[in-house]
C-alpha cells in the first residue's frame, strides 16, 4: 500500500473520541510502528482538550522511537468544516469553532487533515478494510449513535456544508420517537444502540429478559452490545426481536441510499454489528431486498467492517498520506 508514501516516511493517525483519543503512527506500508489509546477526560485537573491530545500523540511518538512524521490525520466528531479542519461543535469536549488542524500544525510543523470520524472510518474500510475493489459505497456505523460516511467516484461526500452523510438523521417514523437531533423517528432514536437498550430495558423490568435483568439490571448505560449479544445466545427471544428490528430499520436506511445514490457496496460496522453480525447482516439484506429498487440493489454487497477500532486512526493516517503523496 506505499503508492503515497516514500521509503521512511511516517504519518500519524489520530481518533478523537467523546470518551477515548487514540494516536497510531504509520510507516509508509501503512503499517503501525507505534500507538498509544487513553481515555478522552485526563484525571489532571485543569487540562485541556488539546492537551490531552498533545500527550496521546506524543506517547505515540515515543512509542514508535520518536521517528520523524510528514503529517497527520484526524477523524473527529462533528459537526466540522474539512476544508479548514475547525470543529464547529462538540459538546462532549467542550470546544466551539475550535481550529483544531491549525493547533496541530503549528505544533507538530506538518501539515494536518481533519475529517468526520465517521467519514475517516468509513475511508479507513474503503482502502485498507472489507471494500476495497470499488469506488462508491455507503459506510453505517450503527452505536451509541448512528453514523455514516459516503465515498462517491471515489471520494468522500462533504456536499455544500461539510457534513453530508447524516445517515443516522434519515427520518424513518415522521412521529416517531425523539431524537437526540431534536426531531422524530430518525434512524438513530429507532435503532441506536440506546433505543434497543431502552426496550431491552423494558423488558428485563417485567421479567421477560431475565439474562439482561441479572447480568445489566436496568440501567442503559449497562445495557451493552456485547451483553446483548449474549443474552440472545442464551436464548431470549425477545431480546433478538428487539435487535432484528433495529437492524431492519438500519436496512430501510442502506436501501434508501442504495436508491439514491447506486453504491456498489454498504459497510456495516460498529459495536452493535461486531457484536451480532449474521443478525445485522440478514435484517439489512432483508430490508435492502424489500425496499431498494431492483435494478438498484442488483450485486450490491452487503459487508461487514474488518478494521474494528482500528478503521479511524487507519482512515486518517491514509487521507494524510494521499494529500501528502499527490
Ligand atoms: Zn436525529
Amino acid at each position: 500500500m506505499g503508492e503515497w508514501l516514500r521509503d521512511g516516511d511516517h504519518v500519524l493517525g489520530l481518533d478523537i473520541g467523546g470518551t477515548k483519543i487514540m494516536a497510531t503512527v504509520l510507516d509508509a506500508d501503512l503499517r503501525v510502528v507505534g500507538r498509544c489509546r487513553k481515555k478522552s477526560k485526563s484525571r489532571k485537573n485543569g487540562e485541556s482538550a488539546e492537551g490531552r491530545i498533545f500527550e496521546i500523540v506524543e506517547e505515540a511518538l515515543s512509542d514508535a522511537k520518536n521517528v520523524k512524521i510528514r503529517g497527520i490525520g484526524v477523524g473527529s466528531p462533528g459537526p466540522l468544516d474539512p476544508k479548514t479542519g475547525v470543529i464547529i461543535d462538540t459538546p462532549n469536549l467542550g470546544w466551539k469553532d475550535f481550529p483544531l488542524a491549525d493547533i496541530l500544525a503549528k505544533r507538530y510543523g506538518v501539515p494536518v487533515v481533519v475529517d468526520n470520524d465517521v467519514n475517516v472510518g468509513t475511508y479507513g474500510e474503503w482502502r485498507l478494510g472489507a471494500v476495497r475493489d470499488c469506488e462508491d459505497l455507503v459506510g453505517i456505523f450503527p452505536g451509541t449513535g448512528i453514523g455514516g460516511g459516503i465515498i462517491i467516484n471515489g471520494r468522500l461526500l462533504h456536499g455544500y456544508s461539510g457534513a453530508a452523510g447524516e445517515v443516522g438523521h434519515i427520518t424513518l417514523e415522521w412521529n416517531g420517537p425523539y431524537c437526540g437531533c431534536g426531531k422524530r423517528g430518525c434512524l438513530e432514536a429507532l435503532a441506536s444502540r440506546i433505543a434497543i437498550a431502552k426496550e431491552i430495558a423494558a423488558l428485563a423490568a417485567r421479567g421477560d429478559a431475565p439474562y439482561i435483568a441479572e447480568n445489566c439490571g436496568t440501567d442503559l448505560a449497562n445495557i451493552r452490545s456485547g451483553a446483548i449479544a449474549k443474552a440472545i445466545e442464551a436464548g431470549e427471544k425477545m431480546v433478538e426481536g428487539v435487535v432484528r428490528k433495529a437492524a431492519y430499520y438500519t436496512g430501510i436506511a442502506a436501501a434508501d441510499l442504495i436508491n439514491i445514490l447506486s453504491p456498489e457496496a454498504v459497510v456495516l460496522g460498529g459495536g452493535l454489528v461486531e457484536a451480532m453480525t449474521s443478525i445485522y447482516l440478514e435484517e439489512v439484506r432483508r430490508a435492502v431486498e424489500e425496499h431498494a429498487m431492483p435494478f438498484l440493489r442488483r450485486n450490491v454487497r452487503i459487508v461487514p467492517a474488518k478494521l474494528g477500532d482500528d478503521a479511524v486512526v487507519l482512515g486518517a493516517g491514509v487521507l494524510i498520506a494521499e494529500r501528502l503523496g499527490r
